[in-house]
């Protein structure tokens, strides 16, 4: 049997219409898995269905909103009969220095990032039980090791997703839940394209400081995400598992 195999495994992805989530979506719908995506925006949300083919639907919500988050969790499970995996990967950055973000926007990345992380972990949890377990993915950052100087926000957010996730992953193992984060490095993504454009030099500095020498592309977090959404990974929970070209483990 393949232990990578995700047939009869229903997914559900937050941010999943774009970007990192549409690549780990599309890495789970190709290993077999039943694939739900959310995000805000419908416009995306039917160009991603698109992509993504076979059996997969779109719902629309956002994630700040209990109440949606609720209704996200129930539209994944009526479409498909059960929740088995969770990649809660929806998130948001300001960038600008510490001393110029005002409260609402701290905020604002805060519950993105965070709290919102944790409403679908709740949601998902007691669908979950009701399959006998489960798998959750959630996504830190390089700035959950490092700091960043024009993302204290964004850092502190993804800082406190990885202590999350291992705090859910004890929580939860007793429930043959596995809960764990994958690290992305620089992936060119919609959330990275601005920095690229208006920061002088970001393109060709992430290049030489990345040991694999180039950007990511969404579809280099797929591996990783089956991984954690399969039996291959049933004694692996609460880790961080950076998928960053070498970026974390290289002085330059
Ligand atoms: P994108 O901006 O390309 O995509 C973000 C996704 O999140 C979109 O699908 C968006 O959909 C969704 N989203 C944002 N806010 C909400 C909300 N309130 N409710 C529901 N959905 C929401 O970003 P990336 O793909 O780059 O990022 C995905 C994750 O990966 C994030 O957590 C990010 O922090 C993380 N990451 C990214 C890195 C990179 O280099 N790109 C590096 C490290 C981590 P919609 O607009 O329709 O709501």
């Amino acid at each position: 049997m393949n232990p990578f195999d995700l047939k009869g495994k229903v997914a559900l992805v937050t941010g999943g219409n774009g970007g990192i989530g549409l690549g780990i979506a599309q890495g789970l719908a190709q290993a077999g898995a039943d694939v739900a995506i959310a995000g805000r925006n419908e416009a995306k949300n039917a160009v991603a269905l698109k992509a993504l083919g076979g059996r997969a639907v779109a719902l629309v919500a956002d994630v700040n909103d209990g109440e949606q988050v609720r209704r996200m969790v129930a539209g994944a499970v009526k479409a498909f009969g059960g929740l088995d995996i969770l990649v809660a990967n929806a998130g948001i950055n300001i960038r600008k220095p510490p001393q110029d973000y005002s409260m609402a926007e701290w905020h604002q990345i805060m519950d993105t990032n965070l709290s919102s992380v944790f409403a679908c972990c709740q949601a998902a949890y007691a669908e979950m039980k009701k399959r006998g377990g489960g798998k959750i993915v959630t996504i830190g950052s390089m700035t959950s090791v490092f700091g960043f100087d024009v993302g204290p926000v964004y850092a502190a957010s993804k800082g406190a997703v990885v202590q999350l996730t291992k705090s859910l992953a004890a929580a939860w193992a007793k429930d043959g839940i596995q809960v764990n984060s994958i690290l992305p490095g620089f992936i060119d993504t919609e959330l990275t394209q601005g920095a690229r454009r208006n920061i002088p030099g970001m393109q060709e500095r992430v290049v030489s400081r990345t040991p694999a020498r180039r950007w990511g592309e969404p579809a280099d977090l797929a591996g990783a995400a089956v991984f954690f959404a399969s039996r291959a990974s049933d004694f692996v929970t609460g880790t961080a598992l950076p998928v960053d070209g070498g970026f974390s483990s290289s002085m330059f």
